[in-house]
Formats: C-alpha cells, sequence, structure tokens
C-alpha cells in the first residue's frame, strides 16, 4: 500500500488478473458419470441423465468448465494526489495514467511501491476470484429437487406407456384373431 510520500511522476504498481485459462473438472453433481441415481421411497433405484454438466440440448460431459484466473501486475504513473478531510481524520486518494491514458482515482491500498508486493495481493484476489468460481460450479438444493420431480415423471411416464402398449396390443390381437375367423368362415 502506498502513502503520501509518493510524488506527482512516480511509477507504483497496481495488483490485477485474467481469468484466462479454461479448467474442465469432474462434474461435482454426476462425479463424471453423466448420470445420476434417485432412490424412491418404495427403494426403487431410478436412473436419469445429469443435468449439472449437460449443455443446452447435448448429452451430459462430466465435467464443467471453471475458469484459472491468472495473477498480473500493472504499473502505473501518479498523475495527481488528493487529500480529503474527513470526520475520521485525513484520506487520501491518488489518480494515476493507466495505459488507455485515463485518469483513474484509487485508493491508497490499491497501489504498490514494489511489483512484488502487487503480485502477492494479485494471488490474494485470483484466489478469491477462483474460490468464488469453484463455489459456483457447486450444484444447489432445488436442482437435486428437479432430479426427483424428473425421476418420477419419466418412470410414471414409462409405466403409463407400458399399460397402454400391453392394452392396445390385446386389442389389436384381438381385432387380428376376429379377422382370422371371418376369412375362415
Ligand atoms: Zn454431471
Amino acid at each position: 500500500m502506498i502513502d503520501q510520500t509518493i510524488k506527482l511522476g512516480d511509477v507504483v504498481w497496481q495488483a490485477n488478473f485474467a481469468s484466462c485459462a479454461e479448467v474442465w473438472l469432474t462434474c461435482p453433481c454426476c462425479n463424471g458419470a453423466k448420470e445420476v441415481t434417485v432412490i424412491l421411497g418404495d427403494g426403487r433405484h431410478v436412473h436419469t441423465e445429469c443435468k449439472w454438466c449437460q449443455s443446452g440440448f447435448d448429452l451430459p460431459r462430466g465435467v464443467v468448465k471453471v475458469y484459472q484466473p491468472k495473477a498480473r501486475t500493472q504499473s502505473l504513473m501518479i498523475s495527481g494526489i488528493i487529500k480529503t478531510e474527513t470526520p475520521k481524520g485525513e484520506v487520501w486518494s491518488f489518480q494515476s495514467l493507466d495505459d488507455q491514458l485515463n485518469h483513474v482515482i484509487r485508493k491508497a491500498e490499491e497501489l504498490f511501491f514494489t511489483e512484488a508486493e502487487a503480485l502477492v495481493q494479485a494471488q490474494k484476489e485470483a484466489t478469491t476470484y477462483l474460490q468464488r468460481n469453484l463455489a459456483e460450479t457447486q450444484p444447489k438444493q432445488e436442482h437435486y429437487k428437479s432430479y426427483a420431480w424428473n425421476a418420477i415423471y419419466h418412470l410414471e411416464a414409462a409405466e403409463r406407456a407400458q399399460r397402454d402398449l400391453a392394452h392396445h396390443q390385446a386389442k389389436a390381437h384381438i381385432c387380428q384373431e376376429r379377422s382370422k375367423k371371418k376369412e375362415t368362415q
């Protein structure tokens, strides 16, 4: 962190990071199996495809993507020093000239005397960003509930279809029998 000993024209360092590399992790919902198992109240196990690692209408992939941030530093030139009186005392902020030649006001704690200090801060920020990204890859409770709903829905639909099939096959069989009888008469 810099202080008011900084002079106009001094070069300071800012912590920065970019989320560049794509990293694929095993899906935390299906553990890479691409399907999940729902156990119904009567003990039946229903397998259904994992929706967490599925993108749109594609098949589940068993992996999820996160962006691996890379810690960076940026040098800036001090172009203004601003002192503000507040009820809690003096607050210093610094105007700096960035790559796009914009004068941006930054707090003292955002700027550093050395690149090494800025890099430590950048690594801290990158770690926080990655942890937030990883937390977002974890399915929420509502997501798991949707599996139970899907499993029951598809199971009931399959059972209904089986009953309908048996019913229609029986009817079709009767019709066939009748037409055969007619032919032999
Ligand atoms: Zn999955």
